[in-house]
Protein backbone atom coordinates (compact mmCIF):
# COMPACT_ATOMS: atom_id res chain seq x y z
CA UNK A 1 0.00 0.00 0.00
CA UNK A 2 1.59 3.61 -1.14
CA UNK A 3 2.07 6.03 2.08
CA UNK A 4 0.00 8.08 0.71
CA UNK A 5 -3.21 5.92 0.29
CA UNK A 6 -5.76 4.58 2.56
CA UNK A 7 -7.81 1.87 2.99
CA UNK A 8 -11.46 2.25 4.61
CA UNK A 9 -14.69 -0.37 4.91
CA UNK A 10 -17.97 0.87 2.97
CA UNK A 11 -20.02 1.72 5.59
CA UNK A 12 -22.86 0.14 3.87
CA UNK A 13 -21.40 -3.34 2.35
CA UNK A 14 -17.74 -2.97 4.71
CA UNK A 15 -16.16 -3.74 1.33
CA UNK A 16 -12.50 -2.23 1.34
CA UNK A 17 -11.68 0.84 -0.36
CA UNK A 18 -8.31 1.81 -1.51
CA UNK A 19 -8.04 5.39 -2.09
CA UNK A 20 -5.17 8.59 -2.16
CA UNK A 21 -4.78 10.62 0.22
CA UNK A 22 -5.64 13.43 -1.97
CA UNK A 23 -8.83 12.16 -2.05
CA UNK A 24 -10.40 12.92 1.11
CA UNK A 25 -13.54 14.47 1.48
CA UNK A 26 -14.63 12.88 -2.05
CA UNK A 27 -17.79 11.35 -2.26
CA UNK A 28 -17.57 8.20 -4.63
CA UNK A 29 -19.72 5.26 -5.34
CA UNK A 30 -18.25 2.02 -3.97
CA UNK A 31 -16.70 -0.21 -6.23
CA UNK A 32 -18.29 -3.46 -4.72
CA UNK A 33 -22.20 -2.30 -4.16
CA UNK A 34 -22.06 0.54 -6.07
CA UNK A 35 -24.41 2.83 -3.44
CA UNK A 36 -22.28 6.12 -2.55
CA UNK A 37 -20.13 6.88 0.13
CA UNK A 38 -18.02 9.49 1.50
CA UNK A 39 -14.20 8.86 1.51
CA UNK A 40 -13.30 9.89 5.26
CA UNK A 41 -10.58 8.52 7.69
CA UNK A 42 -10.75 4.58 8.49
CA UNK A 43 -11.42 4.53 12.42
CA UNK A 44 -13.57 7.78 12.19
CA UNK A 45 -17.44 6.80 13.14
CA UNK A 46 -19.34 7.61 9.28
CA UNK A 47 -22.25 9.31 10.92
CA UNK A 48 -24.44 11.16 8.29
CA UNK A 49 -23.91 14.37 9.95
CA UNK A 50 -20.14 14.21 9.38
CA UNK A 51 -20.59 13.48 5.73
CA UNK A 52 -22.83 16.10 5.79
CA UNK A 53 -20.45 18.40 6.96
CA UNK A 54 -18.01 17.73 4.20
CA UNK A 55 -20.66 19.44 1.67
CA UNK A 56 -19.94 22.79 0.62
CA UNK A 57 -23.42 25.13 1.53
CA UNK A 58 -22.77 26.81 -2.66
CA UNK A 59 -21.18 24.30 -4.76
CA UNK A 60 -22.20 20.82 -5.93
CA UNK A 61 -20.03 18.23 -4.84
CA UNK A 62 -17.43 16.26 -6.62
CA UNK A 63 -18.28 12.45 -7.44
CA UNK A 64 -15.27 10.46 -8.78
CA UNK A 65 -16.87 7.05 -9.90
CA UNK A 66 -16.57 5.79 -13.36
CA UNK A 67 -20.24 4.92 -13.77
CA UNK A 68 -21.48 8.62 -13.09
CA UNK A 69 -19.66 9.84 -16.47
CA UNK A 70 -22.31 8.78 -18.89
CA UNK A 71 -25.48 8.45 -17.86
CA UNK A 72 -28.58 7.89 -20.40
CA UNK A 73 -31.65 9.72 -19.66
CA UNK A 74 -34.80 9.93 -21.65
CA UNK A 75 -35.91 13.56 -23.05
CA UNK A 76 -39.41 14.76 -21.43
CA UNK A 77 -41.10 14.33 -24.84
CA UNK A 78 -39.36 10.29 -24.22
CA UNK A 79 -38.29 10.44 -28.11
CA UNK A 80 -34.64 10.44 -27.49
CA UNK A 81 -31.82 9.90 -24.43
CA UNK A 82 -29.33 12.67 -23.68
CA UNK A 83 -26.32 11.64 -21.69
CA UNK A 84 -25.13 13.03 -18.52
CA UNK A 85 -22.08 13.24 -16.89
CA UNK A 86 -21.73 13.33 -12.99
CA UNK A 87 -18.10 13.69 -13.34
CA UNK A 88 -18.27 17.15 -14.86
CA UNK A 89 -21.48 17.50 -14.63
CA UNK A 90 -22.47 18.24 -18.33
CA UNK A 91 -25.44 17.04 -20.41
CA UNK A 92 -26.18 16.79 -24.37
CA UNK A 93 -29.45 18.11 -24.24
CA UNK A 94 -29.97 22.24 -26.11
CA UNK A 95 -30.95 23.57 -22.80
CA UNK A 96 -27.34 22.64 -21.22
CA UNK A 97 -25.74 23.66 -24.22
CA UNK A 98 -27.28 27.13 -24.15
CA UNK A 99 -27.69 28.30 -20.75
CA UNK A 100 -26.26 25.68 -18.22
CA UNK A 101 -22.89 25.50 -19.76
CA UNK A 102 -22.08 29.06 -19.11
CA UNK A 103 -21.94 28.15 -15.26
CA UNK A 104 -19.01 26.95 -14.05
CA UNK A 105 -18.45 22.56 -13.07
CA UNK A 106 -19.60 23.25 -9.73
CA UNK A 107 -21.95 25.65 -9.93
CA UNK A 108 -25.80 25.25 -9.28
CA UNK A 109 -26.45 26.59 -12.61
CA UNK A 110 -25.34 23.65 -14.41
CA UNK A 111 -27.73 21.51 -13.28
CA UNK A 112 -30.37 20.99 -16.36
CA UNK A 113 -33.31 18.96 -15.65
CA UNK A 114 -31.27 15.88 -16.81
CA UNK A 115 -28.73 16.30 -14.55
CA UNK A 116 -31.53 16.82 -11.96
CA UNK A 117 -33.17 13.63 -13.28
CA UNK A 118 -29.69 11.94 -12.82
CA UNK A 119 -28.89 13.14 -9.70
CA UNK A 120 -32.51 11.65 -8.74
CA UNK A 121 -31.78 8.22 -10.76
CA UNK A 122 -28.56 7.60 -8.63
CA UNK A 123 -29.71 8.29 -5.52
CA UNK A 124 -27.25 11.10 -5.11
CA UNK A 125 -29.66 14.08 -3.84
CA UNK A 126 -28.45 13.28 -0.27
CA UNK A 127 -24.74 14.55 -0.78
CA UNK A 128 -26.51 18.01 -2.21
CA UNK A 129 -26.21 21.33 -0.37
CA UNK A 130 -29.61 22.13 0.64
CA UNK A 131 -30.30 24.86 -2.66
CA UNK A 132 -29.07 22.25 -5.08
CA UNK A 133 -31.69 20.26 -3.81
CA UNK A 134 -34.59 22.31 -3.65
CA UNK A 135 -33.97 22.87 -7.71
CA UNK A 136 -33.83 19.16 -8.27
CA UNK A 137 -37.36 18.89 -6.36
CA UNK A 138 -38.31 21.93 -8.98
CA UNK A 139 -36.37 20.57 -12.06
CA UNK A 140 -38.53 21.91 -14.15
CA UNK A 141 -37.77 24.90 -16.11
CA UNK A 142 -35.24 25.95 -13.90
CA UNK A 143 -33.10 28.34 -15.81
CA UNK A 144 -29.09 29.30 -14.60
CA UNK A 145 -28.29 32.19 -12.55
CA UNK A 146 -26.02 33.36 -9.14
CA UNK A 147 -25.40 32.17 -5.58
CA UNK A 148 -26.30 35.06 -3.35
CA UNK A 149 -26.76 36.00 0.70
CA UNK A 150 -30.04 37.67 1.32
CA UNK A 151 -30.47 40.88 4.00
CA UNK A 152 -29.72 38.12 7.00
CA UNK A 153 -26.60 36.59 5.35
CA UNK A 154 -28.22 33.36 4.37
CA UNK A 155 -27.50 31.67 0.83
CA UNK A 156 -30.16 31.92 -1.74
CA UNK A 157 -29.68 31.07 -5.64
CA UNK A 158 -31.50 33.78 -8.05
CA UNK A 159 -32.10 32.19 -11.15
CA UNK A 160 -32.03 33.91 -14.90
CA UNK A 161 -35.62 34.61 -16.23
CA UNK A 162 -37.43 32.63 -18.41
CA UNK A 163 -38.74 33.15 -21.65
CA UNK A 164 -42.03 34.66 -19.52
CA UNK A 165 -40.22 36.43 -17.68
CA UNK A 166 -40.16 34.54 -14.53
CA UNK A 167 -37.39 34.07 -12.55
CA UNK A 168 -36.88 32.11 -9.15
CA UNK A 169 -35.25 32.56 -5.84
CA UNK A 170 -34.36 29.88 -3.54
CA UNK A 171 -34.04 30.82 -0.11
CA UNK A 172 -33.72 28.40 2.85
CA UNK A 173 -36.29 29.19 5.77
CA UNK A 174 -35.64 29.20 9.29
CA UNK A 175 -38.12 26.72 10.34
CA UNK A 176 -38.24 23.06 9.84
CA UNK A 177 -41.86 22.81 8.76
CA UNK A 178 -40.62 23.85 4.87
CA UNK A 179 -37.49 22.74 3.51
CA UNK A 180 -37.08 25.68 1.54
CA UNK A 181 -38.92 28.33 -0.34
CA UNK A 182 -39.16 29.59 -3.60
CA UNK A 183 -40.00 33.01 -4.79
CA UNK A 184 -41.44 33.83 -8.12
CA UNK A 185 -40.49 37.43 -9.68
CA UNK A 186 -41.54 39.27 -13.16
CA UNK A 187 -38.71 41.21 -14.60
CA UNK A 188 -41.43 42.23 -16.85
CA UNK A 189 -44.39 43.38 -14.58
CA UNK A 190 -41.22 43.75 -11.62
CA UNK A 191 -43.70 42.08 -9.56
CA UNK A 192 -43.45 39.16 -7.08
CA UNK A 193 -45.75 36.17 -7.17
CA UNK A 194 -48.76 36.62 -4.72
CA UNK A 195 -46.60 39.71 -3.13
CA UNK A 196 -44.59 37.61 -1.50
CA UNK A 197 -41.25 38.67 -1.81
CA UNK A 198 -37.72 37.51 0.04
CA UNK A 199 -35.63 39.80 2.38
CA UNK A 200 -32.92 40.70 -0.51
CA UNK A 201 -31.12 43.36 -2.26
CA UNK A 202 -33.77 45.17 -5.05
CA UNK A 203 -30.04 45.08 -6.78
CA UNK A 204 -30.08 41.53 -6.88
CA UNK A 205 -32.92 41.25 -9.56
CA UNK A 206 -32.63 42.81 -13.34
CA UNK A 207 -34.29 45.98 -14.10
CA UNK A 208 -37.14 45.75 -15.24
CA UNK A 209 -38.26 45.31 -19.01
CA UNK A 210 -41.35 48.07 -18.48
CA UNK A 211 -39.74 50.91 -20.31
CA UNK A 212 -38.46 48.41 -23.38
CA UNK A 213 -42.67 46.89 -23.26
CA UNK A 214 -44.13 50.44 -23.88
CA UNK A 215 -42.21 51.41 -26.65
CA UNK A 216 -42.56 48.10 -28.23
CA UNK A 217 -46.64 48.54 -27.37
CA UNK A 218 -46.63 52.22 -28.86
CA UNK A 219 -44.51 50.78 -31.86
CA UNK A 220 -46.93 48.28 -32.21
CA UNK A 221 -49.78 50.99 -31.99
CA UNK A 222 -47.90 52.90 -34.34
CA UNK A 223 -48.12 50.49 -36.73
CA UNK A 224 -51.89 49.30 -36.88
CA UNK A 225 -52.86 53.15 -37.53
CA UNK A 226 -50.82 53.27 -40.23
CA UNK A 227 -51.74 50.04 -41.69
CA UNK A 228 -55.50 51.33 -41.05
CA UNK A 229 -54.55 54.23 -43.23
CA UNK A 230 -53.23 52.66 -45.85
CA UNK A 231 -56.28 50.26 -45.88
CA UNK A 232 -58.92 53.20 -45.98
CA UNK A 233 -56.47 54.50 -48.63
CA UNK A 234 -56.40 51.60 -51.07
CA UNK A 235 -60.46 51.07 -50.43
CA UNK A 236 -60.95 54.56 -51.74
CA UNK A 237 -58.57 54.05 -54.47
CA UNK A 238 -60.37 50.92 -55.51
CA UNK A 239 -64.07 53.04 -55.46
CA UNK A 240 -62.84 56.00 -57.53
CA UNK A 241 -60.68 53.53 -60.34
CA UNK A 242 -64.04 51.92 -60.16
CA UNK A 243 -66.37 54.84 -60.60
CA UNK A 244 -63.94 55.69 -63.54
CA UNK A 245 -63.94 52.70 -65.27
CA UNK A 246 -67.50 52.56 -65.43
CA UNK A 247 -68.11 55.73 -66.29
CA UNK A 248 -66.24 55.19 -69.31
CA UNK A 249 -67.56 51.72 -69.98
CA UNK A 250 -71.66 54.01 -69.80
CA UNK A 251 -69.47 56.59 -72.04
CA UNK A 252 -67.97 54.07 -75.09
CA UNK A 253 -71.42 52.14 -74.52
CA UNK A 254 -73.68 54.98 -75.29
CA UNK A 255 -71.11 56.16 -78.24
CA UNK A 256 -71.83 52.24 -79.88
CA UNK A 257 -75.15 52.96 -79.21
CA UNK A 258 -75.91 56.34 -81.25
CA UNK A 259 -73.86 55.38 -83.70
CA UNK A 260 -76.28 52.77 -84.55
CA UNK A 261 -78.97 55.05 -84.55
ZN1 LIG B 1 -20.05 -0.99 -0.63
ZN1 LIG C 1 -29.97 18.24 -19.96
Amino acid sequence: MNEREIKIACPSCKGHVQFPLEMLGQIINCPHCSLSMVLELAGKKTSSAISKANIAPDTLPIFSAESLRAIKIKSSDGIQYYTVNLLEYTCTCPAFEKDHAQALPQEFGRMCKHICFALEHEKLTSFLPPIAQAMVNERHGICAGKTAYDLNGNLIYVTRSNSAGWLNVFALPRKNSKKYSRFGYNINEARWAYGIAPKIDPTLLPPPLIQKTENRNFGNALFRVFRWIAFVVFKAILAVVMIVISFVIGILFSKGKSRHR
